[in-house]
């Protein structure tokens, strides 16, 4: 037997009890006469106490020889702490010591294995072992641990069967690129690993289970932006024989099932916005509603004066910046500066100070009067003590960029904050987008989502205007998720293809086991994906993804901690027949 306790239980009531214990050696006070030296497991910290007056001699002299995160066994008596550390459950007790057995030595590790500790990010990660006996990291884990139990508790009451589907795919189009794994028993052939198993659950709705899910790796070979990981984690579900309604209620449930539980935190309403409003509102088809601050476009007041700047700008928004009037002009030249920088890429700025008397000062006073600043005033909602700012372009642009100002002002603040929680449902999302590069259209979600009904006609006139039965699952500025209603027909499937530029033949080498089992029958079906490990994060109320993954990759996608991707050996290229010229 390693232990009776734990390092994290004992506490007065267990005075006197003989215990045994097992754990790392977190820290030694070495008086001398007496030596301390905290036990840690996952469960907590231990003190220990050997002293010369009753500890035997041999023992007195193991427990000098401790060092950092040395493993060992002890056995003692609890006793009653004379100096009493009220911070830690175990804080009124010590162990006195009266057998020790060291388990396992070890190095001195090349960070402290504190909560604060001197470690930096980088070798962090290469130890990440010792770095997931810090409590911060430890306690992330356990967290993302609770959220995976309620959702599959969540789902399985609902009636979802978690089902696993394969790794070693086909491609499954869901707009990165694919990671490959070479075939040794196919020569020349490749698997993908899935961006998602999308088709894989469609199938499964092809095959009657009605309602699934799954806790799933995915795989996204892109350049990864800040955050992102090319192996992440989703909760990804499909339900036959339902409407775009169906699959909302189910997983607003779960999301409200989720604040409930985990954060305590009942959500009022949950509202649905469709993304021609998302845009218009808020420049961002995933917008953070915890505070205002809306789009007022201004195109009727302010254009047709003298401002020729507004004048030829498809579009004129502006914002009020709550109790931002009393900015000084450093600070308004500062803000200026922030959004002409090239990741913004606006032009300039203007802006209004709607001052705490009532009056109106702007950047453009030689264009406008004070009537057309209040006009200005009244379309962004803005109150005496606040500070509008106007940009200007073409629409889509100039939209983004205001939100980006936007949530940079909200952070500022102060307005985003982690224990509110705002979802909603972003709808209608458009069913193609165009890339501007190539001047083609593709799917904005996948090119399995069905367009909404009646729109099909528009395909051939007006592609970008037709709108898909997809939605997105928005959380304080962050989507969660996104699925729709998916093509269940094989003509219509053929049609989709056609318009997203495959040739029949690329559709059916591509996807041709997924039009013919549309032949068998395919159930109305329809689902969607949530991120697990960004929905982890924000309810764990932190920004990166990669604090609640065990073993995460850097932002090169490297594993350093076991040095991975690397080259293999010349006989495994042999085997695979793979040639490598760099
Ligand atoms: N497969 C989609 C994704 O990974 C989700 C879905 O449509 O269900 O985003």
């Amino acid at each position: 037997m390693y232990r009776s306790h734990n390092c994290g239980e004992l506490n007065l009531s267990d005075i006197n009890k003989e215990v045994t214990l097992s754990g790392w050696v977190a820290k030694v006070r070495d008086k001398g006469f007496v030596i301390w030296a905290d036990l840690r497991d996952r469960y907590g910290i231990t003190q220990l106490i050997f002293d010369e007056e009753r500890t035997p001699k041999e023992i007195m002299e193991t427990a000098k020889g401790l060092g950092r995160e040395f493993v060992v066994q002890i056995t003692g008596t609890v006793i009653e702490r004379t100096s009493k550390n009220p911070n830690i459950p175990t804080g009124e007790i010590e162990v006195l010591v009266t057998a020790i057995k060291i388990l396992n030595q070890s190095l001195v590790p090349p960070f402290t294995i504190e909560d604060q500790t001197d470690g930096g990010e980088d070798i962090r990660m290469k130890y990440r072992y010792l770095d997931i006996r810090r409590n911060p990291v430890k306690e992330n884990l356990i967290f993302r641990h609770k959220v995976a139990i309620e959702v599959r508790k969540y789902l399985s009451d609902e009636g979802f069967i978690e089902v696993e589907t394969p790794y070693l795919i086909k491609s499954t189009p869901e707009g990165a690129r694919d990671f490959v794994v070479p075939s040794r028993m196919n020569e020349g052939q490749f698997y993908a690993l899935p961006q998602s198993p999308q088709t894989f659950k469609q199938l499964l709705m092809v095959g009657g289970m009605d309602k699934y899910f799954q806790i799933v790796k995915c795989f996204r070979d892109e350049d990864l932006r800040a955050d992102r990981q090319p192996e992440f984690t989703q909760i990804d579900c499909e339900m036959a024989f339902v409407e775009q309604e169906d699959i909302l209620n189910v997983f607003e449930g779960l999301t409200r099932h989720l604040l409930q539980e985990i954060k305590g935190v009942t959500v009022d309403s949950f509202p649905r916005m469709t993304y021609d409003d998302a845009m218009k509102k808020y420049g961002n088809d995933k917008p953070d509603i915890r505070f205002g601050m809306e789009f007022g476009e201004l195109n009727a007041v302010a254009q047709h004066k003298e401002f020729g700047v507004f004048n030829d700008a498809e579009l004129v928004v502006g914002i009020a910046v709550p109790g931002a009037a009393t900015y000084t002009r450093k600070e308004i030249d500062a803000l200026i500066d922030w959004v002409r920088r090239p990741q913004i890429g606006a032009k300039g700025m203007v802006y209004v100070k709607y001052n705490a008397d009532g009056s109106l000062k702007s950047s453009v006073d030689k264009f406008y009067d004070s009537n057309d600043l209040a006009e200005w005033a009244k379309i962004t909602g803005a109150k005496p003590g606040d500070l509008i700012c106007v940009l200007s372009g073409d629409a889509n642009k100039t939209r983004t960029q205001l939100s980006a100002l936007r949530m940079e002002l909200a952070t500022r603040l102060g307005l985003r904050k982690n224990n509110e929680f705002a979802p909603l449902w972003v709808i209608d999302f458009p069913l193609l987008e165009l890339d501007e590069e190539t001047g083609h259209y593709h799917a904005m979600h996948h090119p399995f989502t069905s367009p909404k009904p009646g729109q099909l006609e528009l395909l051939d006139t007006d592609p970008g205007a037709v709108k898909a039965n997809a939605y997105d699952l928005v959380l304080n500025g962050n989507e969660i998720g996104g699925g729709s209603i998916r093509i269940h027909d094989t003509d219509m499937q053929a049609t989709m293809f056609k318009h997203l530029g495959f040739s029949p033949e690329e559709a059916k080498a591509q996807f041709g086991f997924l039009m013919e089992a549309f032949k068998y029958g395919a159930p109305p079906h329809g689902g969607l994906a949530f991120g697990l490990d960004r929905l982890v994060a924000i309810l764990g109320g932190q920004e990166t993804i990669r604090d609640f993954i065990a073993f995460p990759k850097n932002n090169s996608g490297r594993d350093v901690m076991i040095d991975a991707p690397s080259p293999i050996d010349e006989e495994q290229l042999k085997e695979l027949k793979l040639n490598i010229s760099l």
